[in-house]
């Protein structure tokens, strides 16, 4: 599914994140910034031990925050790391933070001159956030952005697995209906 916003394209792909042909990828992080399971992982797996190198220089990032480093073996140039708030009750200001966090990753890729960006669907794993909430305020945010920015031409949100791909693709009409 493919739609054009202004003069930019928000597409949803099915596959690995870390396979992406595109200038930053967008790592679901922790606090640390030194790694984990799910999409981190892989991440770093892919990237090579020289991106946890500099991962260490960061000093960690706060939730709903994101730093960019280097992408080193990716063919992404950046890995924009950001970090999503784990889900409790939906009380505890996790949507804003969520918000937050995919509002920095689209800011950082605008400082940084990327004109294509990746994201994977943050908190939705391990985190715990319910994806359809999740995915309606992804897409809100990145929409808006869209919007508002020309500088990034292309938004490729990637699912894991075709629940995921089919849930986001419900949910995107919606938000583009509203
Ligand atoms: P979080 O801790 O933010 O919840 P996870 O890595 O546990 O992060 O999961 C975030 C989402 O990324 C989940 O929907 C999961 O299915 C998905 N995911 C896991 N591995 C990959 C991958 N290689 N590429 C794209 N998405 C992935």
């Amino acid at each position: 599914m493919q739609v054009q916003i202004n003069e930019s394209t928000l597409e949803l792909a099915q596959g690995d994140i870390t396979r992406e042909d595109v200038d930053a990828i967008v790592n679901a992080a922790n606090r640390s910034l030194l790694g984990g399971g799910g999409v981190d992982g892989a991440i770093h797996r892919a990237a090579g031990p020289e991106l946890l190198a500099e991962c260490r220089t960061l000093n960690g990032c706060e939730t709903g925050g994101a730093k960019i480093t280097r992408g080193y073996k990716l063919k992404a140039r950046h890995v924009i790391h950001a970090v999503g708030p784990v889900y409790h009750d939906g009380k505890r200001d996790e949507p804003a933070l969520l918000a937050n966090a995919y509002r920095t990753c689209l800011e950082l890729a605008s400082q940084h001159a990327c004109a294509s960006i990746a994201f994977p669907a943050i908190s939705t794993g391990v985190y715990g956030y319910p994806m359809e909430d999740a995915a309606r305020i992804a897409f809100r945010v990145i929409v808006e952005y869209l919007e508002q920015h020309s500088e990034i031409k292309l938004v490729r949100y990637v699912l894991y697995d075709a629940r995921a791909f089919a849930v986001h693709e419900r949910v995107l009409e919606q938000v583009l209906s509203e």
